[in-house]
């Protein structure tokens, strides 16, 4: 399947959102109205949360074939919230492991009427695969592909972006970490050219370089010292050892912390009012230290917040085509 198909897929024919497959193909309209209606399902935390009964008569089905805390968390509340029906299928028990093939699992739970699949797995194109097999009513939301795209990821770091800097034009993000195998840098970066104008800074330990056919326009360096000066964001990423397989050249984690860490020290050199954020699962004092993940520039847990703010948005928008019942 080409480019264009898989871009066009994602809107209806009316231009609504159907499926979330990557934020490349989506424009700047589409993304920003899916921010604003994130930004209103937030509540300050000792109050109660937003609820929507949008998805009331629906079932979301959250298939992940990977591991994950926070993002399946996240979708599961996000539905329950927007008053669905869920299914969280457990992927040890799932017929996958069994040699069923997942668009037959699909399939079957397609006939059990489910509405909206959100889908993890650990290979590309599994999400664009079964979005281009289901029934036309049926949506399906990528949950974190390979290191290929994390579309929900990359909207929840835009929505902690704009609450904290207001715009995008003009802002130098940096990230830092292994770009190499990161989704999460994929889908921020993605969506960072297409909603403004940021400077956008790739810093990653050598070896861990990405490939630069994904990140047109981007600044690509190992050089962390002299990168991260006057920063106004700082994204921390994790070194992705389960898509690595040779792992002796890996430095350990005290020398990485000393390498690549963000310690209050290289902190000091971006601005003063720079915010740093890190998708999660975080390991203190490797590429992020102790005191900076809990400092007051961290803004790691409103990146949370966000989350599950931006995945309700998504089940609304999708449940908004005029195929539904
Ligand atoms: N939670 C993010 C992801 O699913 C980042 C990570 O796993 O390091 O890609």
């Amino acid at each position: 399947m080409d480019q264009q198909a898989i871009d066009y897929e994602q809107l209806n024919e009316r231009g609504q959102l159907r499926h979330l497959l990557k934020l490349d193909g989506l424009d700047a309209p589409v993304i920003l109205n899916l921010l604003s209606r994130a930004q209103s399902y937030i509540r300050p935390l000792r109050h109660a949360p937003a609820r929507d009964d949008c998805l009331a008569g629906r079932t979301v089905a959250n298939l992940f074939f990977e591991a994950s805390t926070r993002t399946r968390a996240s979708f599961e509340l996000a539905a329950k919230r927007m008053s669905a029906d869920v299914l969280n299928l457990d992927v040890n028990t799932s017929s996958r492991i069994k040699g069923e093939s997942i668009l037959d699992t699909i399939f079957t739970l397609q006939s059990m009427q489910t509405d909206i699949f959100v889908v993890r797995d650990a290979s590309a194109g599994i999400p664009q695969l079964i979005a281009t097999r289901v029934e036309p009513h049926v949506s399906v939301l990528n949950a974190g592909e390979s290191d290929v795209s994390h579309p929900t990821q990359g909207l929840l770091d835009l929505l902690t972006i704009r609450q904290y800097k207001r715009t995008f034009d003009g802002l130098v993000v940096a990230i830092i970490g292994d770009i190499a195998h990161s989704r999460v840098a994929r889908s921020l970066t993605e969506g960072l050219r297409i909603v403004g104008n940021s400077e956008v800074r790739l810093i990653s330990p050598p070896g861990l370089e990405p490939n630069p056919d994904y990140y047109p326009g981007t600044i690509m360096t190992t050089d962390i010292e002299n990168a991260i000066v006057d920063s106004d964001v700082i994204v921390t990423l994790r070194i992705q050892r389960e898509r690595i397989k040779e792992k002796s050249n890996l430095m350990t984690s005290h020398e990485y912390l000393k390498e690549y860490g963000l310690t209050e020290a290289r902190l000091s050199r971006a601005r003063p009012d720079a915010i740093v954020m890190h998708p999660g699962p975080m390991n203190r004092n490797v590429e992020i230290a102790g005191a900076v993940a809990d400092g007051p520039q961290s803004v790691i847990t409103q990146q949370v917040t966000n989350g599950l703010a931006v995945r309700m948005a998504i089940l609304a928008a999708v449940s908004a085509g005029p195929d539904q019942v």
